[in-house]
């Protein structure tokens, strides 16, 4: 591994590259970066918990950190606890990943994820392995402390407990095996809700699905929402922080709608406001967010990204949209046990199908798809392509995002993949097809001339 951090945290197969020597450097160089504190650790549901957990705990101790131990706890409630109880979190999780992996993701003091910098800061402590010894009486202890109880009553309170109370609603959440069991289930019956619960035991093994929360994963889910007669479904990914819903018909709502969904809510109950998505985001959160009054910006991908730009801006609302969703209020941080509540709490104020809730957005259709591009070539293409489209009209916060008058094109490196990524957004399926097949075409010729001139 030449870097250590990618777009969310450490990540690797466990006892390949995950292993207990580079979870305990790590805990030594964040303790070195830190110096003096406190640090919580929290983790998902995977086998290697306990064992990444120890050594991440062992390194930091070593430098003198104290540490507190969360057990295992939903990302949203270790990031909750963070901010009101230490001075940086570690959460031992690998997401929506296969079983195999896992990983380790550092909290800022204020419970957001940290932006690239800190993290490069850390990783160059921990390649240098300049790491703070201190002598044997300043070496940390661990305690323990239960995240769940503070998170769960900010949660309730952040909506109308009466009115959910008395709407009789009936849900199916689909847990994914993953932490959500411990929050979305409670949460919904302690608002007096209906629940049905799928995968809702913790198994790092994951034998219900895949933890990650897609339409092909969640074949269950769409039945049982159907089969029981439920006025909406929810799933999340393994570690808790993105929500994903089905409508009472059991059709897939792709996280899209629900970010266009709650923006617009969000917007109209203040009255306007500012409302923090990535570029890649579907227009239909900028149609409604304007409609309302309200003000959109648009930032690079990534969810630390969007929270730092929430906070920076003042925005009362945020999120990306695969189903991580970021509200001011609360915590500037993805939190899908709180997604499903205030859905749910939309749901009964709104008084109609969700199906219906959502038929009233504004429609778009998006076609992506993915060119290989190795990756020493990735910033010559884009330096190319922006020549390429100069007499175009264009938003280069991320990538290139070409706009026409019926829709725009976003061409962007992968972040993890030797690939660049086509996505184009018109309002019909088929111009959004047609745009991306001409952008692709201007992709690989710029791409072929390249490789032809090294
Ligand atoms: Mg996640």
């Amino acid at each position: 591994m030449t870097r250590l951090f990618g777009t969310n945290g450490v990540r690797g197969v466990v006892n390949e590259d995950m292993d207990m020597t580079l979870a305990g450097d790590l805990g030594r160089a964040i303790g070195t970066w830190l110096k003096i504190g406190k640090v919580a650790i929290g983790t998902d549901s995977r086998v290697s918990n306990q064992m990444l957990k120890s050594a991440v705990s062992s390194g930091l101790m070593s430098t003198g950190i104290s540490v507190i131990d969360l057990g295992e706890a939903p990302t949203p409630a270790v990031q909750y606890y963070v901010r009101e109880n230490a001075d940086m979190g570690v959460v031992i999780t690998a997401s929506h990943n296969p079983p195999e992996f896992n990983g380790i993701k550092v909290v800022a003091g204020d419970g957001t994820e940290f932006l690239k910098d800190v993290e490069k800061e850390i990783e160059d402590i921990y390649f240098s392995k300049q790491f703070n010894i201190p002598s044997w009486k300043e070496v940390g202890s661990m305690t323990k402390d239960d995240p769940l109880r503070s998170y769960h009553k900010a949660v309730l309170d952040a909506v109308d407990r009466e009115l959910i109370r008395n709407a009789g609603i009936k849900v199916v959440i689909d847990c994914a095996n993953g932490v959500a069991g411990l929050s979305t289930p409670y949460l919904l019956r302690k608002l007096g809700c209906k629940v049905i619960t799928l995968n809702a035991q913790l198994d790092g093994t994951f034998p219900g699905h895949e933890s990650e929360p897609t339409e092909k994963n969640l074949k269950d889910l769409k039945k049982m929402v159907v089969n029981v007669g439920a006025d909406l479904g929810i799933a999340h990914d393994g570690d808790s922080d993105r929500a994903i819903f089905f409508d009472e018909k059991g059709n897939f709502l792709h996280g899209d709608k629900t970010l266009t969904l709650m923006a617009k809510e969000i917007v109209k109950e203040n009255g306007g406001g500012k409302v923090v998505t990535p570029v890649s985001s579907s227009s239909s959160v900028e149609d409604v967010v304007k409609e309302c009054g309200g003000e959109l910006i648009y930032t690079a991908v990534g969810s630390p990204i969007v929270a730092r730009k929430m906070i920076e801006s003042g925005a009362i609302f945020g999120g990306e949209e695969n189903g991580g969703l970021i509200f001011a209020d609360h915590q500037f941080c993805r939190d899908a046990p709180m997604t499903a509540v205030k859905i749910v709490e939309l749901l009964v104020k709104e008084n109609k199908p969700l199906s219906q809730i959502i038929e009233e957005l504004p429609k778009y259709a998006l076609d992506k798809r993915g060119v290989p591009c190795p990756d020493d070539l990735k910033e010559e293409l884009m330096n190319k392509l922006k020549m390429t489209f100069s007499d175009k009209k264009y938003d280069d916060t991320d990538g290139l995002k070409i706009l026409y008058s019926d829709g725009w094109v976003l061409i962007r490196p992968s972040g993890t993949e030797p690939k660049y990524r086509i996505y184009s957004q018109a309002t019909t399926i088929g111009r959004a097809k047609e745009l991306g097949d001409k952008h692709l075409t201007k992709l690989e010729e710029a791409l072929n001339s390249l490789k032809e001139s090294v």
